[in-house]
């Protein structure tokens, strides 16, 4: 322990605009049909020692990002989505009002922080559940198709349900399909519900994403492939903290993931 704080070192810190440009290389916004912008959605500081990811831009993570003296905030859920209807009233004048009075840049990506390979959060739940991906479909491409990485044998829906909730810590919504022994593993992060009949289509025997729908269920009956729902947010927790952390210590600036739990 130093007994002289002035003596810690301080991060030189990184360039607003290199920080986004180094970003918007590593995700290729510029690739994807989204359904908000993409990059800095509300500009702070011009330079970060600090910066902290996270899920979703909401307002606890904001006060959280404020209570760690942070420069700037990464998330995959922003503030800004096509059909809002614009006005900075109530809630989001509350978060809006954080960012700026404390001049914390937010940087979002959604859909490109899906897809990215390595980092994303597909890739990255792929590495949290112990799968390989050797092929991706749906739309954007962003539903990932592989299998367990150690080669195991075939598992059942059941199984791979007490394994989701393992590696997860929380229950999973699991609906059986027909095959008793599932090999082909498909899996979207999020909301991806309506990708189930691409993964059927795609030869799944079983799709793993956050949330379901009533129709999705009578479709892994008729369609004999397992649908389980881990959570939108359980499912989403990896790639921010993954594209953060690689692009923080390149610029050698410090990084926190800060995981506000959210039962959804
Ligand atoms: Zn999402």
């Amino acid at each position: 322990m130093s007994s002289n704080p002035v003596s810690e070192p301080q991060p030189a810190g990184a360039d607003r605009a290199q920080l986004l440009q180094v970003f918007d290389a590593l995700l290729q916004p510029e690739r994807f049909k989204d359904y908000g912008p993409n990059g800095l959605q509300v500009e702070g500081k011009p330079v970060i020692r600090k910066i902290v990811s996270g899920v979703t831009a909401s307002r606890a993570l904001i006060e959280a990002a404020i209570d760690v003296q942070a420069d700037a905030i990464f998330v995959h859920h922003g503030l800004f989505w096509r059909g809002q209807d614009g006005r900075v009233t109530g809630w989001m004048k509350q978060r809006l009002q954080r960012l700026l009075a404390h001049d914390i840049n937010l940087f979002a990506y959604h859909l490109p922080l899906d897809a990215h390979p390595v980092l994303g959060n597909n890739a990255q739940l792929g590495v949290q559940l112990g799968w390989v991906a050797q092929a991706q479909f749906g739309e954007q491409d962003l539903g990932f198709l592989g299998g367990w990485a150690d080669g195991r044998a075939p598992v059942s829906a059941q199984a791979l349900a007490r394994h989701l909730e393992n590696r997860l810590q929380r229950p999973v919504v699991s609906v059986e399909g027909l095959q008793s022994a599932i090999q082909k593993i498909a899996w979207c992060s999020g909301g991806a519900q309506g990708y189930f009949e691409a993964a059927i289509a795609a030869g799944a025997q079983a799709f793993i994403t956050g949330e379901i729908s009533e129709p999705q269920a009578h479709l892994a009956r008729e369609c004999g492939v397992s649908f389980l729902a881990c959570g939108h947010h359980a499912t989403e927790r990896y790639g921010a903290p993954a594209v953060a952390a690689q692009v923080a210590e390149q610029f050698g600036i410090s990084h926190a993931f800060i995981d506000i739990d959210n039962p959804a």
